[in-house]
């Protein structure tokens, strides 16, 4: 089964991404080096729960 999980920029906070996840296999936390518009650069997205 498949989750959808919504990414959350560490820094600001803003939910620029949204991916699904397997849960059996990925049973931790899901940090992601995505672009974040607002911060104007790369930052760490974490999986918002
Ligand atoms: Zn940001």
């Amino acid at each position: 089964m498949r989750d959808r999980i919504t990414f959350k920029c560490s820094e600001c906070g803003e939910e620029n991404y949204i991916g699904t996840r397997n849960k059996k296999k990925h049973t931790e936390r899901m940090v992601i080096k995505k672009y974040c518009p607002k911060c104007n650069k790369k930052t760490e997205h974490k999986e918002k729960k």
